[in-house]
């Protein structure tokens, strides 16, 4: 069984990524270094903290000394880095952070990891594997036509999409310059469980049960491809399996919405669940604000070669996806109370121009 090192594990996509690992009993140990930002939650994982697999360590990725006394004392097989500074609102306000960690704490992990994989014994080079988790956002903006291909160039638009289009480049060029072994991803907008209200699904869920306006960016029509969390786990875990080193892979999931178009479906599904009184709608809430400075307009997928190559693909439609992601925040209004009392009050990031 193998020792997986997850980095930004109480994060919304790294604790449904350790959930995955467990439920499905895929790991031996696994090892979560956070450093518990304002996104790091480790009530995400209260269900798993006893369980002896499973070991928590509060830490930066920047942190030279923290990475390679993990390294040493763990030594683990598969890397999968998830850390960063995620919300491109945030990245408009305060890009600093993003650089420190999204770009000198990836290039710490590669840096480290790799001198530790030198030094090891042989038998452990041939399995070892560090995955990093990047997006589309890379890419920049597409018209109304076309997806993003592997071998689309780089195009950042926000200080977020700028830090993470660096640390691919640095991770790829691990690859190609002392040959260890990096796998790349980049994935479509995520949705479900544990998402951090200030990401458009939750804050958007939460504020229409709160009785509070609607915001939508712009016009609303920007079109984002959806991808429900757990086919994300599913497709990491595939890559890790039978990914091709020094390979990048596009990961969408075949859900192209706007942005006007994913509020009022919530709306609608929160009319059905808990409707208002007589006559209203939540839809009725919906405000349009200043939109987002660098707004990009439109991203897709073209998710033919992990389909091709893994075999993966896409198991849910988002009409079911959102369904269920609606329940769990109805179902967890502790999870999220909590972060408003502390971390988060549903307050308008990212106008700075
Ligand atoms: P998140 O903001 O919910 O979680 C990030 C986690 O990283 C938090 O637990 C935080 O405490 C931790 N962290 C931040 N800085 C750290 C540091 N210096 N050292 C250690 N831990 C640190 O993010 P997410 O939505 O779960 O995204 C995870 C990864 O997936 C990110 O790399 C992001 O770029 C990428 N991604 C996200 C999406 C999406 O829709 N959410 C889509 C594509 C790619």
């Amino acid at each position: 069984m193998k020792t997986y090192f997850i980095t930004g594990g109480c994060g919304f996509i790294g604790s449904n990524f350790i959930h995955h690992l467990v439920e499905n009993r895929l790991a031996g140990q696994i090892i979560n270094l956070d450093k518990l930002t304002y996104a790091g939650n480790s009530d995400n994982l209260s269900r798993i903290e006893n369980n002896g697999s499973y070991h928590f360590i509060k830490g930066d990725i920047s942190n030279q000394k923290v990475v390679r006394s993990i390294l040493e004392k763990y030594k683990p097989n598969v890397i999968v880095n998830f850390a960063a500074e995620s919300h491109v609102d945030r990245s408009i306000d305060g890009p600093v952070e993003f650089i420190q960690t999204n770009v000198v704490g990836t290039l710490n992990l590669l840096h480290e990891s790799h001198k530790w994989l030198k030094n090891i014994n042989s038998s452990m080079e041939g399995s070892f594997k560090f995955i990093h988790i990047s997006t589309d956002e890379v890419y920049g903006s597409l018209g109304k036509t076309g997806k993003f291909q592997e071998s689309t160039p780089y195009d950042p638009s926000s200080p977020y999409s700028a830090s993470k289009a660096s640390s691919d480049h640095i991770a790829r060029s691990w690859y190609r310059t002392y040959n260890f072994p990096v796998l790349i991803t980049n994935c479509s907008n995520n949705y479900g469980p544990y998402q951090f209200p200030e990401k458009l699904i939750p804050l958007i869920i939460i504020n229409a049960l709160a009785g509070k306006e609607l915001p939508v960016y712009g016009s609303g029509l920007n079109i984002r491809d959806w991808l429900y969390v757990d086919d994300h786990c599913k497709a990491i875990q595939k890559i890790i399996e039978k990914g091709r080193l020094g390979e990048t892979y596009n990961i969408g999931g075949n859900n192209e919405i706007t942005n006007i178009q994913v509020v009022e479906t919530i709306c609608e599904i929160l009319d059905n669940k808990i409707p208002l009184d007589a006559g209203k709608l939540y839809k009725d809430r919906i405000v349009y604000v200043d939109d987002r400075p660098g707004h990009d307009y439109r991203y897709a997928i073209d998710a033919t070669k992990i389909k091709r190559e893994i075999g993966w693909e896409p198991k849910e439609s988002f009409e079911a996806g959102i369904q269920k992601t609606v329940l769990w925040y109805l179902e967890n209004k502790g999870w999220w109370k909590k972060i408003q009392k502390h971390k988060y009050k549903q307050q308008r990031l990212g106008i700075t121009k």
